[in-house]
């Protein structure tokens, strides 16, 4: 196994972190850096770099974090819309690899994306 990286450890408490939501499969989290007024880190649990790493027994658990994606936006009252996005590998800006969504809101978004 190579380094931690920095979800893993916020998942093992060994780095602070403002946890918004949290249950047995996966950890939602305020961004370091906001790239929005609201903008929220959603990550499983279990340790997938990418999407590109992602199998048929993640399925489940992938479609769980779009409805605690979902019910967040409900909760907070996105009602304006909001933008999930993955960034995949190093042609997308893939920083941390550890599989996330941005849960981006609170402004307009530009399409396409940067
Ligand atoms: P990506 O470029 O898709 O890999 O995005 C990684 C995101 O993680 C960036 O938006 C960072 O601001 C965010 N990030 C990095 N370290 C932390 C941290 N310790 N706590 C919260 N967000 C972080």
């Amino acid at each position: 196994m190579g380094e931690k990286t920095v979800f893993k450890k916020i998942i093992d408490r060994e780095i602070p972190a403002k946890i918004v939501y949290e249950d047995e499969h996966c950890l939602v989290f305020e961004d370091i850096h906001p790239a929005a007024p609201t903008h929220l880190v959603v990550i499983p649990k279990r340790e997938i770099a990418s999407v590109d790493e992602v199998t048929e027994a993640d399925e489940t658990m992938m479609g769980h974090l779009f409805t605690v994606i979902r019910g967040i936006a409900a909760q907070r009252g996105l009602k304006d819309g909001y933008r999930v996005v993955t960034n995949c590998g190093r042609d997308a800006g893939q920083e941390v690899m550890h599989l996330h969504f941005h849960l981006l809101a609170g402004r307009r978004f530009g399409w396409p994306p940067g």
